[in-house]
């Protein structure tokens, strides 16, 4: 049995988003910027999936700009308003569990002269108001909280952080990266300024993704170059893969009820299998405030890559609470920032489900995690259960 559970990290793209792609590499192949009706019919392709990223936020389709992904359309909010702003005052705030396509723009900022804060969260991950309250100064001018964690799949309280923003006169932006497709996200009554998506998280392709720009904000290009995206951002427009990113954003938006419930079924069967099941293991994040297809577990006593390695040999794919970083392997920035023991969060493996997933495969991963996790403890130095303690590990 082969099994992906690694839907934050990629999904595959959807048989009618493929298809409906198809056309425009080789058909309708022109350029969406030229007048004449090649062009014309590439850009009202184009047109239509703007809408439907706009329908999905409540927003203007004016206000949505397409990007080649998560990564960019972080680096151009986050960029782009503050470089554009900095004359308003130089605070800029966020979270220490953010994807690092936002904290490396802050990082960069931050040798630019931007007074950054990393806010703290609570072991639950979640960033709490009275945190970000205390921090909040007459030069804050920008504040970026994501909606939802890709490692342990926190969500924010999202609502509440733009009221505050509003009427302290913030810019807020939020990377909704992992949230669109399982959350709905409406960025008028939630206050939103500014708001990262990708395609290739909800079953559309990679490379593509989309940034909302609420009318009136002023921000500097990232991309320099031609006058495409209203002269916000150069470069030919991408027509395949923003048609995709728009069917994949219809069918997400269409079938969020449908995927949250069966994500849900299966992810709370496998929590509450493992966390009864296995010794020694613990639930990573909020129990209740979390992505509907998320489970973040930490094992004692070992190690996540040799359990992701072990599972490879099974054919089932998961996550690491540990990324390779020049050469060695670093723990988790988010399990870290939630107060995750060093040792701990390196035993941690993150499984993500996805709509194709079933309950069998489900138990099967449960059934082999549980030989796996009692073989890999038998080997570890640091395994020594407690004298007269009677568990089968
Ligand atoms: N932000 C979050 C929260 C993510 O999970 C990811 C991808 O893993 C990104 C940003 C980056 O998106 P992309 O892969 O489209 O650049």
């Amino acid at each position: 049995m082969k099994v992906y559970l690694d839907h934050a990290s990629t999904t595959p793209v959807d048989k009618n988003v493929m298809e409906k792609m198809l056309p425009y590499f080789s058909g309708i192949f022109g350029n969406a910027s030229n007048l004449y009706s090649f062009g014309r019919e590439a850009k009202k392709a184009v047109d239509i999936s703007r809408q439907e990223v706009a329908k999905t936020l409540n927003c203007k389709d004016s206000e949505i700009y397409f990007t080649s992904g998560g990564t960019e359309s972080d680096n151009f909010a986050i960029f782009g308003y503050c470089r554009q702003n900095k004359h308003k005052g130089n605070r800029i705030i966020t979270t220490k569990i953010e994807h690092h396509g936002v904290l490396k723009v802050f990082k960069a900022l931050e040798k630019e002269g931007f007074d950054v804060v990393y806010l703290d969260v609570n072991q639950d991950g979640i960033l709490e108001l009275e945190t970000f309250k205390k921090v909040i100064n007459d030069k804050t001018i920008f504040v970026s909280v994501m909606f939802a964690n890709n490692e342990i799949g926190t969500i924010q309280p999202i609502k509440k952080i733009g009221e505050l923003c509003k009427e302290k006169n913030i810019v807020f932006h939020t990377d909704a990266v992992q949230a669109i497709g399982a959350q709905k996200i409406d960025v008028k009554e939630l206050n939103i300024d500014l708001l990262s998506l990708s395609a290739h998280k909800f079953y559309g392709p990679k490379g593509v993704g989309a940034l909302y720009i609420k009318s009136g904000i002023k921000m500097e290009r990232l991309i320099v170059g031609g006058a495409q995206e209203r002269n916000m951002r150069g470069g030919t427009t991408n027509t395949p893969l923003i048609v995709g990113l728009g069917e994949a954003i219809r069918a997400a938006r269409e079938s969020i009820e449908k995927n949250n419930s069966h994500n849900i079924a299966l992810r709370d069967r496998l929590i509450k299998r493992v966390l009864t099941e296995i010794p020694y293991s613990k639930l990573n994040g909020h129990s209740k405030m979390r992505l509907s297809n998320n489970a973040n577990f930490s094992f004692e006593f070992i190690e996540g890559e040799s359990i992701l390695m072990m599972l490879d040999i099974n054919g089932i794919a998961v996550a690491t609470g540990s990324a390779c970083s020049s050469g060695s392997l670093e723990p988790s920035h988010v399990l870290l920032a939630c107060g995750v023991p060093i040792e701990v969060a390196h035993g941690s493996i993150r499984l993500t489900i996805g709509k194709s997933n079933t309950i069998e495969e489900i138990d099967f991963t449960v059934d082999t995690l549980k030989t796996v996790i009692e073989k890999l403890r038998k080997m570890s130095p640091l395994f020594k259960p407690q004298r007269g303690e009677n568990i089968h590990v």
